[in-house]
């Protein structure tokens, strides 16, 4: 087995399963499951190519995160934010932000959180942006708007946020995770970052998500990520259809877990069938998968058989959203209580059953949900 998943299998059997019901209520508990990650250099996975030495592909992190999403649903939500600033990090093109960042972002010295999603609000952008110039050059942007996701509220140093510029193109740059005043010299222009007390979500409490508004932000060039051009964010979603899918997985195989101590501890219902079943389809829907992230690599675009992709991520929702209610049934009415692990299973399934949910996907879940060919999807 590749290195990286035997340490994180050690590190999910010792530490982060055995705590899995406190993660996903206590911040504090959440960020020092964090913070072992980034002791065993696991939080810039998709910053860097290899992990102590041994190369990451797609498949790998993607088993990784499986990994976690079975042992702890909060830690695996906040993580992948983290994960996916390194990514965007790595592939900028300014040096100086990557050089004050990026080595730190694998031990989990910086923290850095992601707000994109509202990206995908395409018709009517909940954050814009306008450039700044003095007719020659641009010398900044300012951001306005509501920001409706933030994970990793007092967690996070810093997020980095995506903002719509007048031609839909768009700006991704940093900002610091606190409610921030600008000052700017004594000018009129007083920009500032008003965040959220962290919302009361049915799961993953403890990665405290926030929301936020911006008043005329100043973004100056030398916190500027990247600029995308329009259309980026919908290609990008369909490249990478399937990459939420691990977490569906995991919670599923979780759930499934949760089943088969059941069945050990009443032996006298009959459980051992239906877990039988819903393994055998679980390892075949992962099998699909991970061929398909075998194919991605190889060929480094997802752009072919998208429908077909399409479709396994919402059979993995599906099956999160099965084999957690599965092992709600098999608890009985312990399962009501909020503390019992089945009941945070199924919530967590309904927090992967939406992460990073684009219209098809959309379409194609309510689609599987009422029986119906997911090839009905307008593509
Ligand atoms: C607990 C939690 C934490 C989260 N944390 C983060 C985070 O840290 N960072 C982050 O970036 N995201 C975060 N998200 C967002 C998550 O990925 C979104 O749930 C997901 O992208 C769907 O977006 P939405 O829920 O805002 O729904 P909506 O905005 O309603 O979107 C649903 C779909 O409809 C389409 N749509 C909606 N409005 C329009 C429009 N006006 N024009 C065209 N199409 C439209 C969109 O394409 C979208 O795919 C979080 C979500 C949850 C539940």
């Amino acid at each position: 087995m590749h290195p990286l998943l035997t340490r994180t299998d050690y590190l999910c059997q010792t530490d982060i399963g055995p705590k899995a019901q406190i993660l996903d209520s206590n911040p504090d508990a959440l960020a020092q499951a964090l913070a072992l990650l980034g002791q065993h250099d696991l939080l810039a996975l998709k910053a860097f190519p290899s992990w102590q030495g041994v190369p990451i592909d797609a498949l790998m992190f993607a088993q990784f995160q499986e990994r976690l999403a079975r042992s702890s649903g909060a830690l695996a939500f906040l993580q992948t934010q983290h994960q996916s600033a390194g990514a965007m990090l790595a592939n900028s093109d300014n040096r100086s932000l990557q050089a004050d960042y990026l080595p730190k972002m694998a031990n989990g010295e910086a923290l850095v959180g992601i707000a994109f999603s509202h990206l995908r609000r395409v018709d009517n952008p909940p954050v814009t942006a306008i450039a700044v110039d003095d007719g020659q050059k641009i010398n900044s942007y300012e951001l306005n708007g509501y920001i409706p996701w933030i994970t990793g509220s007092g967690i996070f140093q810093d997020f980095i946020l995506a903002a719509t510029l007048p031609d839909g193109s768009a700006v991704y740059g940093l900002l610091p995770f606190k409610s921030t005043t600008q000052s700017t010299g004594g000018s009129l222009l007083r920009g500032s970052l008003l965040l959220s007390e962290p919302m009361q979500l049915a799961a993953m409490n403890a990665a405290q998500t926030v929301t936020g508004n911006l008043n005329r932000w100043i973004l100056p060039p030398e916190r500027v990520v990247t600029i995308r051009p329009a259309g980026a964010m919908p290609a990008s979603d369909r490249a990478n259809v399937l990459s939420h899918s691990s977490f569906a997985l995991g919670c599923a195989q979780a759930g499934l877990d949760w089943l088969l101590e059941m069945q050990q501890r009443k032996s006298f219902l009959v459980i051992g069938a239906i877990h039988t079943d819903l393994a055998t389809e679980l390892h075949t829907c992962r099998a699909e998968i991970e061929q398909a992230l075998t194919n991605q690599d190889l060929k480094h675009h997802l752009t072919q058989n998208y429908e077909a992709q399409l479709s396994l991520r919402v059979w993995a929702i599906d099956l999160a959203l099965r084999c957690t209610q599965a092992a709600v049934v098999a608890s009985s009415g312990a399962a009501n209580q909020s503390s019992h692990p089945a009941n945070r299973l199924y919530r967590e399934a309904l927090v992967w059953s939406v992460a990073g949910q684009t219209p098809d996907v959309l379409a194609a879940a309510l689609q599987r949900i009422a029986g119906r060919s997911t090839s009905m999807v307008s593509l």
